[in-house]
């Protein structure tokens, strides 16, 4: 076992009750981590209590325990321990921190490359596909005997940040990993079914909205999309119908960076960057107060849309240069 896993171990041990929280805007990878670590606590004798500053999307509702996912406005208790699972820093953990006692002590598990060691233990690998790929290590290593319920929650974070096991971090551990859950008995294509192919209307008409603002540079390797304040509002789009909204521009040939400008409020542009290959846009991301993988990575911005189009887009194209060089 990693030495990072074994001081994991004694972190569990020490603590009684334990705060297990992910990322706001919970993804795929968030909501599985978040339900695989507490049942796996659990298993241990814990008791846990899960939070999230955002409400779980829908798509993820099939997934046992999910309804025990909280708000932390519901939460009375202040927490001494607390399991931060796939968040690069501990401001992604949002609101969820108002419930840290003074002398809190976290521990950090995650595998965003920008990961900054916020966590009194962390155990951090890049080179995990995702965040339920190193749970996934840390049950097997503590001997947890698997049962459908945490098998398919590590299974859908696998399937959900490997964008389906295609993207470049699908690694033959992810797919041994996928088999040996699959062997477990879990229904894999009805999985894939509900959080992959399953769309909302309002993810459509958003899609449709965003289609009409595509853009691309001169020499056709940055394409961007951008959402209004308003548009958002008429469509009444939630949150993760927005979701994959940003590999439409990226998708396109000879596309090397898609990216979605989207008002969040006035005067606030949440931004989200995919690439293929030649630009590490978790760097850029990171540069600009947010973060990522070197493919997929986000930042929020302050100014307007047009602010956010001409400044983000002039650094994504001195990247491209610098690169062409
Ligand atoms: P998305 O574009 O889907 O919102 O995010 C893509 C990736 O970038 C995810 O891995 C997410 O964790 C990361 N990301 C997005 N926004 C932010 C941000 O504001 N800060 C940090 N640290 N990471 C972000
Ligand atoms: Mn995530
Ligand atoms: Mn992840």
């Amino acid at each position: 076992m990693t030495i990072q896993l074994e001081k994991a171990n004694h972190f569990i041990g020490e603590a009684d009750h334990l705060l297990v929280v992910s990322h706001l805007h919970p993804d795929g990878d968030a909501v599985s981590s978040t339900l695989a670590a507490a049942q796996m606590f659990r298993l241990l004798g814990k008791r846990v209590t899960m939070v999230n500053e955002s409400p779980i999307p829908k798509k993820f509702t099939f997934l046992s325990g999910v309804e025990e996912i909280l708000q932390p406005e519901r939460v009375m208790n202040k927490f001494r321990y607390v399991v931060a699972l796939d968040c690069a820093d501990a401001e992604r953990m949002g609101n969820s921190r108002e419930l840290f006692a003074g002398d809190v002590k976290i521990l950090n598990i995650d595998h965003h490359p920008t990961n900054d060691h916020f966590g009194t233990v962390n155990v951090v690998e890049p080179g995990a596909a995702a965040t339920v790929e190193i749970l996934f290590q840390w049950i097997e290593n503590n001997k947890i005997p698997w049962n459908k319920s945490l098998a398919t929650a590590i299974y859908t974070g696998l399937l959900t940040d490997t964008g389906g096991f295609r993207y470049s971090n699908t690694s033959s551990r992810v797919l041994r990993q996928a088999a040996h859950l699959i062997e477990i008995g879990i229904p894999a294509h009805i999985i894939a079914d509900t959080v992959l192919e399953t769309t909302t209307i309002e993810q459509l008409q958003i899609l449709q909205t965003a289609l009409q603002s595509l853009q691309r540079t001169k020499d056709g390797l940055i394409a961007w999309m951008s959402l209004r304040l308003q548009d958002l509002q008429r469509i009444r789009a939630a949150n993760d119908d927005l979701d994959g909204i940003v590999n439409y521009a990226r998708n396109i040939l000879g596309v090397d960076v898609g990216i979605l400008f989207r008002e969040t409020e006035q005067q606030t542009v949440k931004v989200s960057f995919r690439s293929r290959s030649r630009v590490d846009v978790g760097s850029v991301a990171k540069s600009l107060g947010g973060g990522g993988h070197a493919r997929a990575a986000g930042c929020t911005f302050q100014g307007t849309l047009e602010e956010a189009q001409r400044q983000i887009l002039s650094r994504v194209q001195a990247e491209l240069e610098r690169d062409g060089k």
